[in-house]
């Protein structure tokens, strides 16, 4: 017990030691005391130069962050952006799946759009015209959740086309993904009709494309030199799919939930972008959510892949990057994930958490976070809006409704005539 107090001990002192000289380091912010060491070595050794004195105003030159909207991309260069690397109860520090892929032929499209992942989209700054192409892997929320944020608020954010949805059939028409998008139609009734001939509603519908999820290397989308494949992935019950997305000799794949199995193993050899599913450590869910050790086995390493199975499925297709996501990625838990997939896997790797940005060409593959605007607004609209059209109204209030309305009529003239003042327009406070 000494020895283990000792030694423990030892570690915390040292962690002191360290934290007061990062702490030093941190607050040394003017060049002459900076450079102190310096000045002590020139004394020892005359050879050696003290370095120039870097200005503190001056800008840096190369940045380290993406800055969403401020690069254009190359024309031989794709963009992927982590609009969710967490698991199904959406954090704020990780929403559910969710991939933003973006092209140098101006094409966007995005793999999953699990809970939580509509903020994260926002925080790209996209025109909503342009993200209207989503594929699902499969129907776990945590996959699709967000799907009618994006439906509904894109029409509000004037996405003025439909939104576009891919997704696999089942075994049984109910659980296909026609079959979820119509419901999901249902549940938005009172939304949609609420703001048909309110709005330009043209964005207010869904084209829906089922596709067989057990076809294998099955091309479901191919325009303007962009291919995309699915193969069969495997995970609780059939209806789930991978997909393959390739343009201009780039090639992404991504495996929304899947066991490791033989099609990804065959068709994503020497992908330059790999994202793959890395369950937790099996040992986080016992330590920090009370699981049984049978229970974390089971769904640690049978439903999903676990991180020593993700390694292994690298190992054997050598991606030029491979992107590890699917768990909570945090100080107490990424050691372990880190140390079970670096045993089957030494290979290019990282371990996804939400705003990570990955610029591929066939040349270098660079790795960022973005930098986001909490406050960001959506931007307007790349095609020019229609005024609302009262013939397609679905909705009034009713007589009993409308009897309720109380109408400060003297305020409402002030605001429209401030408003009329300041936009030179000419509308009147309805009677
Ligand atoms: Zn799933
Ligand atoms: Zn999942």
């Amino acid at each position: 017990m000494a020895r283990v107090a000792r030694s423990r001990f030892g570690v915390f002192s040292i962690l002191c030691v360290g934290v007061l000289i990062g702490y030093v380091i941190a607050n040394t912010n003017t060049p002459s005391l900076q450079f102190a060491d310096a000045k002590e070595t020139d004394n020892k050794a005359a050879s050696v130069k003290t370095p120039p004195s870097v200005s503190s105003v001056k800008a840096t030159r190369n940045r380290d962050m993406y800055y969403p909207g401020s690069e254009d991309l190359a024309p031989n260069e794709m963009r992927v952006t982590a609009c969710g690397t967490g698991m199904p109860n959406a954090r704020p520090k990780q929403a559910a799946a969710c991939w933003l892929v973006e092209l140098g032929n101006g094409d966007k499209f995005l793999f999953d759009i699990g809970t939580g992942s509509a903020e994260r989209i926002s925080a790209m700054q996209i025109p909503y015209n342009y993200l209207n192409k989503v594929f699902i892997g499969h129907l776990h929320s945590d996959h699709f959740g967000d799907l009618d944020a994006l439906y509904c608020g894109g029409i509000v954010a004037n996405r003025v086309v439909p939104l576009e949805v891919w997704g696999p059939n089942s075994i049984e028409p109910k659980y296909g993904t026609k079959a979820a998008m119509d419901a999901m139609e249902k549940m938005l009734a009172w939304d949609i009709d609420t703001r048909m001939g309110n709005t330009d509603t043209r964005g207010a519908f869904l084209k829906v494309t089922e596709f067989p999820y057990d076809a294998i290397s099955n091309v479901i989308y191919e325009k303007n030199g962009v291919t995309i494949r699915t193969i069969p992935a495997i995970h609780i019950f059939d209806g789930c799919v991978s997909f393959i997305l390739e343009w201009n000799g780039l090639k992404f794949c991504y495996s929304s939930d899947t066991f490791p199995n033989k099609w990804w193993l065959e068709h994503t050899q020497g992908a330059d972008i790999s994202i793959h599913e890395c369950f937790i450590a099996p040992e986080s869910l016992v330590e920090k959510q009370g699981f049984t050790p049978q229970a974390a086995l089971n769904v640690g390493t049978q439903i999903h892949t676990s991180p020593a199975q993700f390694g292994k499925v690298m190992a054997e297709t050598k991606p030029r990057m491979a992107v590890a996501y699917h768990f909570f990625n945090d100080f107490d838990t990424s050691p372990a994930v880190l140390r079970e997939v670096r045993r089957t896997y030494d290979g290019p790797l990282a371990l996804a958490v939400d705003y990570m940005v990955f610029n591929v060409t066939k040349d270098d593959i660079k790795v960022r976070m973005a930098a986001v605007e909490e406050s960001v607004w959506p931007q307007p609209s790349t095609i020019p809006l229609l005024p609302p059209d009262p013939k397609i109204r679905r909705t009034a209030l009713s007589k009993k409704m409308l009897e309720g309305r109380v109408v400060h009529r003297e305020v409402l003239q002030q605001v429209y005539d401030d408003i009329n003042k300041r936009f030179g327009s000419n509308e009147k406070v309805p009677e």
